[in-house]
């Protein structure tokens, strides 16, 4: 990495400290990753400003901010099974693989599931298994996790998923509709209670459901 980009990368994660981001082992992972690698080259100057970037496929990349903020609401440890619903450049699910066991993806956008592939790969992040489809459905064959991450915004949270949790999992998703104010929705299961919390106002892309075979 070139010096300019390393001092805005200390930048970025002094301004995300006082923003409120405590967690040492959330700010390691974010301090390890290159977000630079996860974008366009014409964006890379842009890579460690705390926003939101274009990807392929119309998706974004969300702000560093707020994927710093729902990794440390979702409470991770190495000893996690972690489903991530929405790969989009990868870059959150490389931040999560960091912290947990084993980090499993779904992206419903072919062109983008296949980068991420290459991206995990790249950076030698092995415990990371990705998957092309619907992840609104979760994923059957690897089920119970301990933590589900959903980086689309759901018009409510889908039932499958919080069945997909295990007692005392978290799971945390932004929720409301692309017209409307989303907030990000974090819920605690309890046998078959689930304690919903809102917390942070958010702007994220829609949670749809379908696969795109291209882009
Ligand atoms: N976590 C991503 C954020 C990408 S934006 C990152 O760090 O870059 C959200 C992503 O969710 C988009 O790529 C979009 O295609 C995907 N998505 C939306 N609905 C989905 C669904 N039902 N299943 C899987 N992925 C979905």
């Amino acid at each position: 990495m070139n010096s300019s980009l390393e001092d805005k990368k200390n930048q970025l994660l002094a301004k995300l400290r006082k923003q409120g981001i405590s967690d040492e082992a959330v700010l390691e992972a974010l301090a390890e990753i290159p977000r630079e690698d996860f974008i366009a080259d014409y964006l890379r100057a842009q890579a460690y400003e705390n926003a939101a970037l274009p990807i392929e496929s119309e998706q974004t990349i969300s702000q560093p901010f707020i994927v710093a903020y729902m990794t440390q609401e979702l409470r991770v440890d190495k000893s996690h099974k972690v489903l991530e619903v929405g790969t989009g450049s990868g870059y959150q699910a490389a931040v999560l693989a960091k912290l947990c066991k084993r980090l499993f993806t779904i992206e419903r956008h072919m062109p983008l599931h296949k980068t991420a592939e290459e991206m995990f790969k790249k950076l030698r992040l092995f415990n990371v298994t990705t998957l092309f489809g619907n992840g609104m459905r979760g994923w059957k064959e690897q089920e119970p996790f301990d933590r589900i991450m959903v980086t689309a915004a759901g018009e409510d949270i889908p039932d499958e998923l919080l069945y997909q949790l295990k007692d005392g999992g978290i799971l945390i998703i932004p929720v409301g509709g692309q017209e409307e104010t989303q907030h990000i929705i974090r819920v605690t299961r309890h046998g078959d209670d689930f304690d919903v919390k809102t917390l942070l106002p958010v702007k994220f892309v829609p949670l749809l459901s379908g696969i795109v075979h291209s882009s």
